[in-house]
């Protein structure tokens, strides 16, 4: 019998009224682990009433007090680290050094709230008129609510929860119902390290459970991040409810390849760029620019890389890259991969129709390369999510940079060259919120902030640094004087500095 998952609401496991559930599989054996409880509106509104009514208490709580909370969350969560791993790679079937790498990044973010006192450090000016002092300070928003993907169990969802509860906020997390047990068990770990009940609460579900939280009055901000139809989603019902809202979206993100550029450095870094995770990242690079005689020679080194990809189960030292995370969604990435053919694409690695001994159910799809791949193509034009690389082939640097410029998203993007004025270029016109000067996936560390720029995200602020901070806090500007100042009477026109 598969285990059956609760929600967590101020401070303890709840079954939830709803008596729905989906079902949590196993992608290396397509087998059914866990049944997952998926929220009604009313379980929803029971977690917000939760970090309503634990936020005063929280609120009020020194920064300091906050951040020696986080200190011990970051501790606990470096104990329960291949606790951790072994629920990523479970459900999402990710391969575990690449589930530690990321859940790292997750605890960064942790140790990047320990500095909250400091963050929250205000502004004072002496004197902005006679005898007038002001300052600014910033105050945390109330509740705040996250909805977060499948790809990332753990890094994404740490990368705000740390930040919004350090600043003072108390948090309702509704996890991807296809990987919710990480999540489940950070929310015990953060109990356990001094986080009063009701401050995180973890609500499981889908649609039903997301309008909930877009629509309640009590909830002022949400962060998502998802799909690009959900994150517009997300976005415009979010605002219309007056919440602060910034939607982490799809990608297509490009890597330019100059004909100067180390090449087996951009073999290198394209694997693990677009393979690595199946593909399944945000930052993956799914589309490899190859400028002038650069694709040849890409194209040589790949075809035997790809082919000798090591694919299987997550949980296999040997692995290098595991299942896709549904059936479904293997299906639809292999779907792709036929529509490239037919639109006339090259494919000279197919790694469609993968099988496993001994894993016969499992959601295998082998590494696919398409060479000669067009802007017009639906395998161009669309995020794939998927093992699939395109290499596209243009003669100049303008013409890749223009095509990079021209995509829907703007997620990453990165150039590898040995020319500094190509590279400094390219950062200084490319249209993406992280850029990598020979770094594939430049993904921003926790103390600086992570976001894209066009479809890639529906807001202005992004995720975690200083971004985060600003995102969890509204800001108030105090001015400020005494009675023994100057007297000058009633003054009906706009007071300037004098
Ligand atoms: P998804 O959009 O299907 O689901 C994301 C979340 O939204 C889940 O919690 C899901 O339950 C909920 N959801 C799904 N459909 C909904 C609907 N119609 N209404 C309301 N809520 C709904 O995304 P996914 O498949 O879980 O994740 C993969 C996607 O996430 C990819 O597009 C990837 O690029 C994107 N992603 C983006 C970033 C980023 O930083 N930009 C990071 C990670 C993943």
């Amino acid at each position: 019998m598969p285990e059956t998952l609760h929600h967590f609401v101020n401070g303890a496991r709840t079954a939830g009224a709803s008596g729905q559930f989906g079902d949590v599989f196993d992608p290396a054996t397509g087998e059914v682990t866990k049944r997952v409880p998926m929220a009604s509106a009313s379980d929803m509104a029971a977690a917000i009433a939760a970090a309503e009514a634990a936020f005063p208490a929280w609120a009020a709580q020194t920064p300091l007090r906050r951040a020696r909370v986080m200190f011990r969350f970051k501790d606990l969560l470096e104990r329960h680290v291949e606790e951790l791993i072994d629920l990523v790679v479970s459900e999402h079937g990710k391969v575990r050094e690449d589930a530690r790498g990321s859940i790292t990044r997750g605890i960064e973010v942790v140790e990047f709230a320990c500095g909250i006192p400091h963050l929250l450090k205000g502004e004072f000016s002496e004197n902005v008129g006679t005898s007038i002092d002001s300052w600014s300070m910033r105050q945390p928003l109330g509740v705040c609510g996250a909805i977060a993907p499948f790809n990332f169990p753990v890094m994404v969802p740490l990368w705000t929860i740390p930040v919004a509860l350090a600043c003072g906020n108390t948090f309702v997390m509704k996890p991807s119902e296809k990987v919710p047990s990480a999540m489940l068990r950070i929310a015990e770990l953060a109990k356990e390290a001094g986080v009063p009940d009701g401050v995180l609460n973890v609500v499981n579900g889908g649609r039903e459970a997301v309008d909930a939280l877009l629509s309640d009055p009590r909830v002022a901000s949400i962060s998502f991040v998802g799909s690009e139809p959900v994150a517009r989603y997300v976005y415009t019902t979010g605002t219309a409810h007056g919440k602060r809202v910034q939607a982490l979206a799809g990608a297509k993100n490009h890597m330019v390849v100059m004909p100067d550029a180390d090449l087996d450095l951009a073999v290198d870094g394209l694997m693990g760029a677009a393979y690595g995770s199946a593909g399944e990242r945000c930052m993956a690079v799914s589309v490899a620019v190859a400028v002038g005689g650069a694709g040849d020679a890409l194209i040589d080194r790949l075809v035997p890389r790809v082919q000798g990809l090591k694919v299987g189960p997550g949980g296999d030292p040997a692995s290098e890259m595991g299942p896709l995370v549904t059936r479904e969604h293997r299906d639809k990435v292999s779907a792709y991969v036929d529509e490239g053919v037919r639109e006339g694409a090259k494919l000279v690695v197919d790694g469609r129709g993968l099988k496993l001994q001994g894993y016969e159910g499992g959601n295998w799809l082998g590494g696919c390369l398409f060479d000669d791949v067009t802007p017009e193509m639906k395998i161009y034009r669309e995020e794939i999510f998927g093992p699939v690389l395109s290499v596209v082939r243009v003669p100049d640097f303008e013409t890749a940079l223009n095509l990079t410029n021209a995509h829907k998203f703007g997620n990453g993007a990165a150039i590898f060259t040995r020319d500094g004025d190509a590279a400094r270029e390219f950062s200084s016109r490319v249209a993406a919120g992280m850029v990598g000067v020979n770094v594939p996936i430049p993904v921003p560390m926790a103390f600086h902030s992570f976001g894209g720029w066009k479809a890639s995200l529906y807001g202005d602020l992004h995720v975690h640094g200083p971004d985060g901070v600003r995102f969890f806090t509204k800001l108030k500007t105090v001015s400020s004087r005494w009675p023994t100042g100057i007297r000058s009477g009633a003054e009906f026109n706009m007071p300037v500095s004098r």
